[in-house]
């Protein structure tokens, strides 16, 4: 049994639901199909979801949301026209805005997640009444039926454990299922969505709690490159990568597939495989948990993320000292400030951070740090970009980091840290910001190129 989620792109005209609904119907494992919101159409449109928060930003702000609600119905009055769609689905989608919109104008967060819910909602009743009229069994479930309940903290749900044995019922059904992505109800049974792109995350779920065979990932390109194609011109694609790698270059940048959807597939060791929409032909990109080491091709991946910060700190016999840095991260706990890097040397230490993480609390935490750590020297850099090498095969061979400093050398880029797990399938480069797009050049060129 395979769960398949197809993207914002791949739902956002009556054109690419055909294509969808083509892929879906050829194969007899594609039992449970989960779907986005119409996404861009071209590169200057709006995802509906961006549309769905606009209407949200006007109706909070006592304007008049008429208009900006229209845009939303005019984006499913495309696709049901040219679908050819005999239903009144657009006066339901109409009254259900409305109805979020009264009902609960004095609850902000919550009017925010059912109406950004609505962008999936819809879209999945809309492909599923298509596929019906077209003599295809197929029922919508919306995620309350499906199962898929979850913590209540708005725009930001998290499965509850007990959701799975519920969502394991979908395994029941003879007919495809449509399920929604992005959101999820609260045992309070309010409407609480997922981060950002979260539609992976409910595919996530979903094929974990039906113990699928594989999770395919539809979107808009061929798979997951080995670097940032809007650096490197036609960087290849990977073929098989496994989770830990994945993990590490999505948080460097890698969007194709969100972070948190990897988290319930890793236990289970479910396979997913990213494709393409547009040609699913192609083999795509497999995420599974082992892989055979590739001698040609040591590195993964290259990433690059910029809006970083770091906190710099010096002091004499700072290695003798004990529970130095315990006061250095509580004062960071204190301020509910994460980090993510902690390179350090025998009198010296740094915390790297997303710029956001410290906006607005940065002299509140240098100061605490000044009066209670009794620093000798201080100091903050910002427009740091982090450089992520990733490849399984590192620890085993010799010489990926020469390959990768030689390369970083000749281009002129000062390396201001460097950071090697413990697990050496990364590894990890500081520099500014301005080189981040010449580092990866250099390296992807060192790597793949000669
Ligand atoms: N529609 C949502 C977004 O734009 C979720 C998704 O597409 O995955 O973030």
């Amino acid at each position: 049994m395979k769960v398949s989620k197809f993207g914002g792109s791949s739902v956002a005209t009556a054109e690419q639901i055909k294509k969808v609904l083509n892929i879906i119907n050829s194969d007899d494992d594609r039992r449970i199909i989960i779907v986005s919101a119409p996404g861009k159409r071209h590169s200057k449109d709006t995802k509906t979801t961006d549309l769905l928060i606009r209407l949200y930003e006007k109706v909070t702000n006592n304007l008049d949301y008429q208009s900006k609600k229209q845009e939303v119905l005019d984006r499913y009055q495309d696709i049901i026209d040219d679908l050819e769609l005999k239903t009144n689905l657009l006066e339901e989608i109409n009254q259900t805005l409305e109805h979020y919109i009264t009902s609960l104008k004095n609850e902000p967060e919550r009017l925010l997640d059912a109406l950004k819910s609505s962008g999936e909602n819809f879209n999945a009743q809309l492909i599923a009444a298509y596929n019906n009229e077209q003599g295809i069994p197929t029922r919508y479930l919306s995620p309350k039926a499906a199962g898929i309940i979850v913590t209540d903290e708005p725009e930001n749900a998290q499965i509850l454990q007990s959701s799975y044995d519920k969502i394991k019922q979908l395994r029941q059904y003879n007919e495809k299922i449509i399920i929604p992505g992005f959101f999820g109800y609260s045992e309070s049974d309010y409407i609480v969505t997922f981060p950002r792109g979260g539609s992976d995350i409910t595919g996530a779920i979903v094929a974990r709690g039906v113990k699928a065979d594989l999770y395919e990932n539809f979107t808009d390109v061929s798979g997951i490159y080995r670097a940032n194609p809007t650096v490197i011109s036609s960087p290849e694609i990977i073929s098989e990568i496994t989770y830990r790698e994945m993990r590490e270059l999505s948080y460097a940048g890698f969007g194709v597939f969100h972070d948190e959807a990897l988290q319930p597939l890793y236990r289970y060791r479910i396979p997913v495989v990213i494709k393409n929409t547009n040609r699913p032909e192609d083999p795509g990109t497999y995420i599974v948990h082992d892989r055979e080491i590739n001698r040609q091709r040591v590195v993964t991946g290259i990433s690059c993320d910029k809006g970083f910060t770091s906190i710099n700190i010096k002091k004499y016999l700072m290695n003798r000292q004990v529970g130095f840095t315990v006061k250095i991260l509580k004062i960071l706990s204190d301020n509910n400030i994460s980090f993510d890097h902690m390179p350090s040397g025998i009198d010296n230490i740094s915390i790297i951070m997303r710029t956001s993480q410290i906006t607005g609390k940065e002299q509140q935490v240098l100061n605490a740090i000044r009066s209670e750590c009794q620093v000798d020297e201080l100091s903050v850099e910002h427009d740091l970009a982090i450089l992520m090498i990733v490849g399984e095969g590192m620890s085993a061979l010799v010489g990926t980091a020469n390959k990768i400093t030689d390369a970083l050398a000749q281009a002129h880029i000062n390396l201001k840290m460097i950071n090697q797990g413990s697990s050496e399938i990364s590894m990890m480069f500081g520099i500014s910001n301005k080189d981040a797009e010449a580092a990866v050049k250099a390296c992807y060129t060192n790597c793949y190129l000669q």
